[in-house]
């Protein structure tokens, strides 16, 4: 799948745009691309919809208790 493997590249570019590190809470440990607007509700694979996250970060956006707007 062309588009996912597109996706999984940016997220690793994100990863380093970002240094690796959360943009909510600045932890370096295990890194995440997240997309600020899910390719599935038409975000696009760009860095403009990556941001990085830790895990910790990266599930309480999932549960909508971060709102990435802000970032
Ligand atoms: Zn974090």
């Amino acid at each position: 799948m062309g588009r996912s493997s597109e996706h999984q590249r940016v997220q690793r570019e994100g990863k380093k745009r970002d240094y690796e590190t959360c943009c909510v809470c600045g932890n370096k440990e295990k890194p995440e691309g997240h997309h600020v607007i899910d390719y599935q509700y038409g975000g696009a694979a760009t860095l403009d919809n990556i941001v990085t996250l830790c895990q910790k970060c990266h599930k309480q956006v999932h549960r909508g208790n971060i709102d990435l707007i802000k970032f």
